[in-house]
């Protein structure tokens, strides 16, 4: 199955669809580019493949605002991880706070992934429970 790639803006809550792309690079040169939808937006790339797939953190300089990541690329993430992070950053549990915490995920903060939770299928209770 072929995918499709699209450009989502987070700094808008929840994350809103800024334009579609049939490559991944062609998502990454317009975000460069500097989209005239989003201007100082935090954009990342969803590749979609039948529902969402992976979800990809363009390098902090190619991008308006948003974590300062180091990374030169677009860093992919598979979408099922992300969900796993994002039920981590609400658990109830003390130690997988803990740990989350400390593991730093710099492209991932909860707001990013909160906002995203439309293509990571979490439903608005995460919020509730915060
Ligand atoms: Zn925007
Ligand atoms: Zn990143």
């Amino acid at each position: 199955m072929s995918s499709t790639y699209y450009v989502l803006c987070v700094s808008h809550d929840p994350a809103i669809l800024s334009t579609e792309h049939r490559t991944p690079g062609d998502a990454a040169d317009t975000i460069k580019a500097g989209s005239a939808l989003h201007p100082g937006c935090d954009l990342v790339i969803e590749r979609v493949s039948g529902g969402p797939v992976e979800i990809g953190c363009p390098p902090a300089d190619s991008r308006g605002s948003g974590p300062r990541c180091y990374h030169r690329d677009v860093r992919w993430v598979e979408v099922e991880w992300l969900r796993v992070l994002s039920l981590a950053y609400t658990s109830t549990d003390p130690k997988v706070v803990e740990a989350v915490r400390q593991s730093r995920f710099t492209c991932w903060p909860q707001e990013r992934l909160h906002r995203l939770r439309g293509s990571l299928g979490i439903e608005d209770e995460a919020r509730e429970r915060r």
